[in-house]
């Protein structure tokens, strides 16, 4: 399978479907990014909240493949936010994954009621200019949280990871993002298969089609433009969920799939999600 490349606004490229490894524990994660990188998975996406980034790292490192087709993403906890802390976090997650760079490394969550993104931001610049993280970007930021961070750095976060799926479709973010070129990831982009993968519309798009629920909905993302990292520790399920570059849904699968919105989250609220 090749999975199409993004261009980040620093010139990086991302691969526009990747590997999720969220609730996934450190002794099984070995095993699920090695099922990944088999299936034709470049790009992975861990956090240091997750706790796995040494299962995910000795994947990578047993995989043999080059570093450079690799493209790992981690993400900075809201306890480790401030310059010294984050510059501290970021030292122990390379050093967990094994690495001597990250492609892509987030802010996890802004945490407004700490009121630190800003200065956490001019930690991951130094770690961006050393050559430690390709690209640097932020995760659950609101249009107001970015804003800051234009107002006084010339860094533009090369991506804004956020929840979206059909329920939550994430409009007017999306437009934010694209109008300052922050590229928008979809985390939960199954809606953690809660409910989406069940519903009628979906199921009916589907059979059309001849696919999965999920890969409709993984297309739906890829035709919007969103990056995906959709998570399974199901072999054939990790398999199914790469296999959505041979067909395409036409205008009135993805108008359908518009009026699933309900504006209603799986994950918390970034305004108050301290
Ligand atoms: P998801 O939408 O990817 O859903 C995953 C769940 O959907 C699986 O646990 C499984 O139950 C089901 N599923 C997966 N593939 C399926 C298939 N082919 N058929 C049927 N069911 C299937 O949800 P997620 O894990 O929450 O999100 C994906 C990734 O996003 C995470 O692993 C993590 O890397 C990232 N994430 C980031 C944040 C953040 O705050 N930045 C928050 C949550 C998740």
């Amino acid at each position: 399978t090749r999975v199409p490349d993004v261009t980040l606004n620093n010139g990086t490229r991302m691969p526009q479907l990747g590997f999720g490894v969220y609730l996934v524990p450190d002794d099984e994660a070995e095993q699920a990014v090695t099922e990944a990188l088999e299936a034709g998975y470049r790009s992975i996406d861990t956090a240091a909240l997750y706790e796995n980034e040494k299962g995910t790292g000795r994947a990578l490192a047993a995989s043999g493949i080059p570093r450079d087709e690799l493209f790992v993403t981690t993400k900075l906890w809201n306890t480790e936010q401030g310059y010294d802390a984050a510059l501290r976090a970021f030292d122990a997650s390379l050093s967990r994954l094994g690495l001597d760079h990250v492609d892509l490394y987030l802010i996890h969550w802004p945490v407004p009621a700490r009121d630190t993104y800003v200065e956490t931001w001019r930690a991951l610049e130094e770690i961006h200019a050393d050559g430690r993280a390709r690209a640097i970007g932020v995760s659950n930021f609101q249009p107001a949280h970015l804003q800051r961070l234009f107002d006084v750095s010339g860094v533009v976060p090369a991506v804004n990871q956020i929840e979206l799926h059909p329920r939550l479709q994430q409009d007017a973010l999306r437009a934010f993002d694209a109008e300052h070129g922050v590229a928008t990831e979809a985390w939960s982009p199954l809606g953690r298969g809660n409910g989406v993968l069940d519903d009628p519309a979906v199921l009916a798009i589907a059979e059309k089609h001849g696919r999965t629920p999920a890969q409709t909905v993984l297309r739906w993302h890829l035709q919007l433009g969103n990056v995906v990292i959709p998570k399974s520790v199901t072999p054939a399920r990790i398999r199914e969920n790469l296999d959505v570059f041979g067909f395409a849904l036409d205008e009135d699968d993805m108008g359908a799939l518009r009026r699933l919105e309900t504006g209603v989250r799986v994950g918390p609220d970034p305004d108050t999600f301290a």
